[in-house]
Order: structure tokens, then sequence, then C-alpha cells
């Protein structure tokens, strides 16, 4: 199951943009390095639920349900109007400067669009897409479509060999 997990995460952090996040927020579908996790726990499980790859058991249906909105749909609706002048804040932030960004987004909801609810998903089926196969899994992580248009995707982030070594395994990108 961790490995179907794995497979699913984005590349980086939906608040800060630190490399290789492995916690979540369920409650809004995205992914969370130790910091930014660290902040949506202080904010509360009435705005934000957070969970831990590898540490916390998950059901299928939290994956199914990170697999069908993630970051950048996330993003696509709780940044829609972020003001141009905004300083976002990036991994070499300060924690006030992070947590002000995700309580003005998440909590506050500054940015996002005052007429539409937040992201959602189909309804899961059991029978369907989400198994504990790693091969399976990671192709039908691929495959699946967003209804929502795509944001230009990140850049590659930079390689480090430490890295590779512990995570390398779990980060293959489906071909
Ligand atoms: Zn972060």
């Amino acid at each position: 199951m961790e490995a179907a997990v794995m497979a699913a995460a984005a590349e980086t952090c939906a608040d800060c943009g630190a490399r290789r996040p492995r916690y979540v927020s369920i409650t809004l579908g995205i992914w969370l390095c130790n910091r930014c996790y660290g902040i949506h726990r202080s904010i509360g499980a009435h705005v934000t639920r957070t969970k831990c790859v590898g540490l916390d058991t998950w059901s299928p249906q939290e994956l199914h349900r990170m697999k069908s909105i993630g970051n950048e749909r996330a993003a696509s609706y709780w940044e829609s109007s972020v003001p141009a002048g905004y300083s976002r804040p990036g991994p070499a932030s300060g924690n006030e400067e992070v947590e002000n960004w995700i309580r003005d987004k998440y909590e506050r909801k500054l940015f996002c669009p005052r007429d539409s609810a937040p992201p959602t998903v189909p309804e899961f089926q059991e029978k369907s897409s989400v198994s504990g196969s790693t091969t399976r899994s990671q192709g039908q992580a691929a495959k699946f479509n967003l209804p929502y248009p795509k944001l230009h995707p990140l850049p590659p982030p930079p390689k480090s060999e430490a890295d590779d070594e512990e995570f390398g395994s779990f980060i293959q990108a489906p071909s």
C-alpha cells in the first residue's frame, strides 16, 4: 500500500515547494513537507486533516482522494486569485512566513473563488481503480485524468545522489 501511495505522490510540497513531500492533507488533497505538515496540524482537523506516508494506515478511499485532487488541482482552486505582489514562500523561507501563507490560503480563504466549492472527488468504487499492486497502481496513476485543466508542470528538480539512494525505488516516473 505504501508503494501505491508513493507512486501517487507529488514531487514537491504544495505549500513551500520543498522536495519529496512525505505527508498529506487528506481534506485538501495535497502533499506536504515535514514543516508544512506541522503547520497544518496546528491549524486543526476542522480545516485540514493530515496523514503521514509510512506511519499512518491509508484506506483505498484516501489514496483515491489524493490521486483525484493533488497539488495542481488544489492550487487551481486555493491559489486562484493570489495578488500579483504577494510573496509566496519557498523551501528556504522562515516558518512564520510559511505559516501565514498556509493560513491565508486554507483558513482565511483569501485566494479561492467565493462562488465555488473546493475540489471534490467522484464516488470511490472499491472494485475499480485502486488496488495494492505496485505496478498496476503506478500505471493507473499515470493514466488518471483530472477533470480540471492542468497548470504548467514544474521543471524537474535537481537530483542528488543521497536522495536517489533513499527514495529512488519509490519515485520512478511511469513510462
Ligand atoms: Zn512545505
